[in-house]
């Protein structure tokens, strides 16, 4: 099963795709997390997209699509994975359909997050990690249950990311403005866009995500079968958009 996780900046994607990708056991792929390492590790990549990233900007579609074909390509893929801040451009998704069409695959699920501009900016600037085992935190709705100390792996190593300030995150939201909202007419049109609010709670997400992701399932299977189940059609799609 192939699922794109759309929205903006803080909305909650990585933390559902986690959580998704343990459930359903396949990659969760996050080109931020791949920059971000790359640029930790000072490769050739890496080198290009930091100041890009540091001022909020996107890195360039080739960069992106190259870092993307190459991880889809591996072995821990081929049952499927969850793509977390790819794409982001209507080149990237247009890019994907052709690396996929390839192996005869497509995207099956695109899940995007709808939550409000100001709730985002506090989001994201109240947001920290832990360094080393990189469990989330957040300044307004979740501190360490011992101050200094985390809760997962007691260390006191905790972290910020650069991009994380009130003035680059207004430049994210307007490049998610600019450049992915037009995405949604093109996954809309495939009929695979499903909408969710990202204001509830994690658990509530996440428990939403996966009975969609269930009823998907069996709706394929049975469609497999060349068994038409209009029931199931007609709650699954009910709150496509
Ligand atoms: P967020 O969703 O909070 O902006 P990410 O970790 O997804 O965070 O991305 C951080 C930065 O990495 C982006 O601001 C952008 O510079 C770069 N980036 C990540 N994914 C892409 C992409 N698909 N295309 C272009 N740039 C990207």
């Amino acid at each position: 099963m192939i699922i794109v996780l759309f929205g903006p900046p803080g909305c909650g994607k990585g933390t559902q795709a986690s959580i998704i990708a343990s459930n359903i056991n396949v990659p969760h792929l996050s080109t931020g997390d791949m920059l971000r390492e790359a640029v930790k590790s000072k490769t050739e990549t890496g080198l290009k997209a930091a100041s890009i990233m540091e001022e909020g900007n996107l890195v360039s579609d080739d960069i992106v699509i190259s870092i993307i074909n190459d991880r889809i390509g591996k072995n821990d893929c081929r049952n499927g994975f969850i793509l977390d801040g790819f794409p982001r451009t209507l080149s990237q998704a247009e890019e994907l359909d052709s690396m996929l069409i390839e192996e005869k695959l497509k995207v099956d699920l695109v899940l995007e997050f709808s939550v409000n501009d100001e709730v985002l900016i506090s989001r994201i600037e109240g947001r920290f990690s832990c360094g080393d085992c990189g469990l989330g935190y957040n300044d307004y709705t979740k501190l360490p249950l011992k101050e200094g100390i985390c809760d997962q792996c007691g260390s006191s190593n905790f972290i910020r990311r650069k991009d994380d300030n009130r003035e680059t995150v207004t430049k994210r939201l307007e490049a998610y403005s600019k450049d992915t909202l037009p995405l949604l007419p093109y996954y809309r049109e495939k009929q695979v866009l499903y909408s969710i609010d990202g204001l509830a709670d994690i658990d509530v997400v996440s428990n939403e995500l996966m009975t969609l992701i269930k009823k998907w399932d069996r709706y394929r299977w049975l469609e497999c079968k060349g068994e038409y189940n209009r029931d199931l059609r007609t709650i699954l799609f009910k709150k496509w958009k």
